[in-house]
């Protein structure tokens, strides 16, 4: 059925707990109840490094670690250079901050409106509706209030929130995120949604929420049917390399797709970790068989304690020169810059067109051959 990427390929299953019954496993409160937190809850299964055991100190006032067992399971735990590993393990390196380093890389406590909606846009909205995460990504953009390990204090407003929305009707477009916004109770987001939907001018509500990835379980029918409560919610996932991509991702997308409910993917361009043609190419295709579109490939915000995670925007315009034409266009991210200080997401390219002139757009196609293209003269 899948002959490019076989589907035995993909990780699944219960792991270290392998004694725990499938009724416990499956169960997303299991899950979240036995959340690996402390230094040494993960040295009960693997031998953590000497950068990772100063990470753990670097993180008590950065961002917490937590981490489901499900994606636990998905780490190498002979390899301190696991892709995934590196994502939620901190490493002693958080406690370098280097200048161009910010607490709010991308600017958003000066567009804040009301508590938790940031309105840059002038048809849209980000709505952050809590601070918690079933596990934490350690160069997460929105460390300076999510899980709260600085002390930001986040109390997200919903009426609040939602009567700025209702009032504003320019608005057509709510992104919910957080944190990540999944971590609501099905009651709570059913509330949000309905009230959403009594908005004539909201048209469109998508989710960002890395939820699916850490914790599939909880894409369950009463969650789905909560979801439904808004005629037209989408959901961007947040997928960083081809090893997150299991059967239970891929049955939790399937479930959603398959119930209406369009997907698309983020992924953070990082160092040592989706890097590289090969990587990304995996990734992409595996999200195409899962029925999400890779919608944009974002070059890591300078956020505090990030530098060994980031890596020049030219390997992502030279990624996207190694996917475009070479692999499905339905399959390409747009990479972006979300730009410091508030100028939003800038989407960069590789130069495809080489020159214009008054008679043609000469343009570069996927295998550097020139081509040319005239002017149309009104
Ligand atoms: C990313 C973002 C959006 C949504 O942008 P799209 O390009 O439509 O995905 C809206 N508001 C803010 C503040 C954002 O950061
Ligand atoms: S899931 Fe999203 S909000 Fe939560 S830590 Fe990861 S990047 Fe940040």
């Amino acid at each position: 059925m899948y002959p490019i990427d076989s589907l035995t390929n993909w990780a699944s299953g219960k792991g270290v707990w392998s004694d725990i019954p499938d009724s416990e496993w499956k169960d997303w409160r299991w899950q979240m109840r036995n959340r690996l937190q402390k230094k040494s809850d993960f040295e009960k299964f693997i031998t953590l490094t000497d950068d990772e055991i100063l990470g753990f100190t670097a993180a008590e006032d950065k961002l917490s670690v937590a981490v489901t067992p499900y994606f636990f399971n998905l780490l190498d735990h002979n390899n301190p250079n696991c892709p995934l590993r590196k994502q939620i393990i901190p490493s002693g390196k958080e406690s370098l901050e280097s200048p161009e380093e910010m607490l709010d890389p991308v600017g958003e406590e000066s567009s804040m409106v009301a508590p938790g909606v940031v309105h840059r846009y002038p048809d849209r909205v980000l709505f952050l509706v809590t601070d918690r995460c079933a596990a934490y990504c350690r160069y997460c953009t929105r460390s300076r209030l999510v899980s709260n390990a600085q002390g930001y204090g986040f109390h997200p407003q919903i009426d609040q929130s939602i009567d700025y929305i209702a009032s504003n009707e320019t608005i057509r477009d709510v992104l919910i995120s957080g944190g990540d916004p999944l971590m609501l109770s099905d009651e709570k987001l059913f509330s949000i949604l309905s009230r959403l939907s009594e908005i004539p001018h909201v048209e469109f509500v998508r989710f960002g929420s890395r939820i699916p990835v850490f914790l599939p379980q909880r894409i369950t029918n009463s969650l789905i049917k909560a979801l439904k409560s808004h005629s037209n919610v989408w959901i961007s996932i947040h997928v960083n390399h081809p090893n997150e991509c299991t059967t239970e991702l891929r049955e939790a997308c399937h479930k959603l797709a398959s119930s209406g409910i369009p997907l698309g993917n983020q992924s953070v361009l990082l160092r040592g970790i989706n890097d590289s043609v090969s990587t990304m190419k995996q990734l992409i295709h595996r999200l195409l068989i899962m029925k999400v579109k890779p919608y944009y490939l974002y070059q890591c915000d300078l956020v505090k304690g990030s530098s060994h995670l980031r890596v020049d925007p030219s390997v992502g315009i030279d990624i996207i020169k190694g996917l475009r034409g070479h692999t499905t266009g339905y399959a390409i991210p747009q990479f972006v810059i979300d730009a410091p200080n508030g100028g939003g997401k800038i989407p960069i390219n590789p130069d495809y067109l080489s020159d214009v002139n008054n008679e043609f757009f000469t343009l570069k196609n996927f295998e550097g051959k020139k081509f040319q293209y005239p002017r149309v003269s009104n």
